[in-house]
């Protein structure tokens, strides 16, 4: 009888335990403060700029570098960005989570 109790402890404790370390994870950064941002697979990209015309605040070609470019914004326009990655030809855009 005295074994069974010990083992019934464990397990609890375990139980909790494991919950704290769940939680820990989960909410050690509120949700709003989670900076969510588009990004292109520049190996991908076939410049075609299709993603410009349609969020022309968020993509841009930079000339420098021959490259298509992010914009840096506070906030990214969640509808168009994600109607650039719907049209990208290439399905080189994707969101990314800053954490
Ligand atoms: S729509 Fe896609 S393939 Fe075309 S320029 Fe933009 S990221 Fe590149």
């Amino acid at each position: 009888m005295k074994k069974f109790r010990l083992i019934h402890l464990v397990i609890i404790h375990c139980d909790i335990a494991s919950r704290e370390k769940y939680s820990i994870k989960i909410f050690s950064k509120e949700p709003a403060q989670m900076k969510r941002y588009p990004s292109i697979d520049l190996g991908l990209c076939s410049d075609c700029r299709g993603c410009i015309e349609i969020a022309p605040q968020v993509f841009r070609y930079n000339p420098a570098t021959g490259l298509m470019e992010v914009i840096e914004l506070a906030e990214y326009p969640g509808d168009l960005v994600d109607e650039a990655i719907k049209n990208c030809p290439e399905d080189c855009i994707l969101w990314e989570v800053d954490d």
